[in-house]
């Protein structure tokens, strides 16, 4: 990696080998493997001895988890929060997995839509609650720096499985306590075309 982070910094017309770039390679590509490392972190392993039998079904939050992803389309940064509630129907995830899990999928190139999703459906997967709701509020750089449609470079996704699919109480309810920066009530789908659109 480091030969062609090199090449990139001559091909940006920079010369790779003055003094305050020489070790500029070594460090992008250590800032690369820390911020891709969920491709090889274990989601089993992440959960593992963290799932619990209870007898509790009334709704978990986790909310305002901070994380840092890059975008797929430009490799550059989005980041912002994100919250996380389900309905136990007989298991429970240790708190402290959910941001981890959360960081696991996010130290990927991603488009927001996607990690939104793979949040939920991993929840849903390990400990198949009554429901799931995953809202990720980010501001994404390559709109915002490139200053393209400024107005959209914050932009609010969703995830909503089971009873907070099914039942407008309940996702209202998840809703009024994380109490959104952007208000978007009723949102049932990721609204298409807001997070970045790869131009
Ligand atoms: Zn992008």
């Amino acid at each position: 990696m480091q030969e062609l982070i090199r090449q990139l910094l001559a091909e940006l017309g920079e010369d790779p080998t003055r003094e305050g770039l020489l070790d500029t390679p070594k460090r992008v590509a250590k800032a690369y493997e820390f911020l891709t490392s969920g491709y090889r972190a274990d989601i089993d392993q992440v959960l593992n001895n963290a799932l619990f039998t209870v007898d509790y079904s009334e709704m978990v939050i986790v909310k305002d988890i901070d994380f840092y992803s890059l975008c797929e389309h430009h490799l550059l940064p989005f980041f912002g929060k994100c919250h996380v509630a389900y309905i136990p129907s007989n298991k429970v995830i240790g708190l402290s997995k959910i941001p981890r899990l959360v960081d696991v999928f996010a130290r990927r190139l991603q488009v927001q839509e996607r990690l939104t999703q793979q949040i939920a459906g991993t929840i849903q997967d390990a400990i198949d609650p009554v429901g799931v709701a995953i809202v990720v509020e980010a501001t994404h750089l390559c709109m915002s720096m490139r200053g393209v449609e400024k107005q959209n470079s914050f932009a609010v996704t969703s995830a909503m499985l089971g009873a907070f699919r099914d039942r407008a109480r309940t996702r209202m309810e998840f809703l009024e306590l994380i109490k959104l920066r952007s208000a978007a009530p009723g949102m049932r789908e990721s609204p298409a075309g807001l997070a970045c659109v790869g131009d």
